[in-house]
């Protein structure tokens, strides 16, 4: 199957057995599992259906888990979209992204949320089990006041905590990073609250990463598409270097996520099919960091246990 490439990866033994004489350097052995941290599957159903082409090739070969984030209030009552079959696996979250809610109704949708957790966290069934809250924070681009945006972030944060769930921490808008990171800090009792700081790329304000690194050692940091699009020259080359610095802790920090249907990697050929474009991010990483202990596959089996880990999958 052809439907997408990635440089020097075949594509096609995500899906399906390959001879190997493809030509191309390297193959997905298929006890690798493929971990998405952070997606969103409840947007444009018929268009999901026809990109998510790898999980759909039978006879299955490997093991698939998307982590799907139900971050518009609106969408929650919608139900996972039915791809589960027996090697696809859909954990979902839930959260009120810094967009999508409206001041006027917001007590409600707080009320909501805290329903939502409720049923979860009595709910038995591992499949139907809210696995995080988020994803949730703060935004430049949101008509909402950064006064409403923190006062929903907070609550959002204290539920976490009172439902012993991890946190999805979204922040656009490099000045905010500083903000947000007073937040956790102000609002977080427990130092090992599980955190996801997901699309970090070059317009993250790193200096504030890094706090928030050391500041939490059951935190991560999403790397997903966005890390391949070297927009503005001197951004690219201070987040390689911040990359290439920080390269001995990356294995037991980063998650790999597409964010789908947004950030479709750079370097990845055809069709945004999400199982193929972690690789693609994978394999940027990998020769932006070139280290000859590690490779692409190498990160990808980190960031497979880091979202285990994470999301107590
Ligand atoms: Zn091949
Ligand atoms: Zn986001
Ligand atoms: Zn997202």
């Amino acid at each position: 199957m052809n439907h997408c490439f990635v440089d020097n990866f075949c594509v096609a033994s995500v899906s399906s057995h390959c001879d190997q004489r493809c030509g191309q350097r390297n193959h997905i052995p298929s006890d690798i599992p493929i971990y998405d941290g952070h997606i969103h599957l409840n947007q444009m159903t018929s268009k999901i259906q026809s990109d998510l082409l790898s999980i759909k090739v039978t006879p299955p070969i490997r093991q698939f888990y998307f982590i799907n984030n139900n971050h518009k209030p609106d969408e929650w009552q919608i139900p996972n979209p039915s791809l589960n079959s027996s090697h696809v696996h859909i954990r979902s979250t839930i959260g009120i992204h810094p967009k999508y809610f409206t001041p006027k109704s917001l007590y409600q949708t707080l009320d909501n949320l805290r329903t939502y957790l409720e049923i979860s966290h009595h709910n038995q069934s591992p499949e139907n089990k809210i696995v995080a809250v988020g994803e949730c924070g703060l935004d430049e681009t949101s008509t909402t006041s950064i006064k409403h945006q923190i006062f929903v972030f907070e609550k959002q944060i204290d539920l976490a905590m009172q439902f012993d769930l991890p946190i999805v921490l979204h922040c656009r808008g490099s000045h905010l990073y500083k903000k947000l990171f007073d937040c956790l800090k102000s609002r977080i009792s427990d130092k090992n609250q599980r955190l996801h700081w997901h699309c970090i790329n070059s317009n993250a304000n790193l200096y504030i990463v890094d706090l928030f690194l050391n500041q939490f050692p059951n935190s991560y940091i999403g790397l997903n598409g966005s890390i391949t699009y070297e927009t503005n020259f001197e951004n690219t080359l201070m987040f390689k270097n911040w990359l290439i610095d920080r390269s001995r802790y990356l294995p037991d920090r980063l998650i790999f996520e597409t964010d789908y249907p947004y950030l479709s990697p750079r370097n990845l050929h055809g069709t945004y099919d999400p199982s193929c474009a972690l690789l693609a991010t994978s394999e940027y990483l990998s020769k932006t960091i070139d280290d000859t202990n590690q490779n692409a596959l190498s990160y990808l089996q980190f960031s497979n246990r880091n979202i285990e880990t994470m999301y107590a999958l």
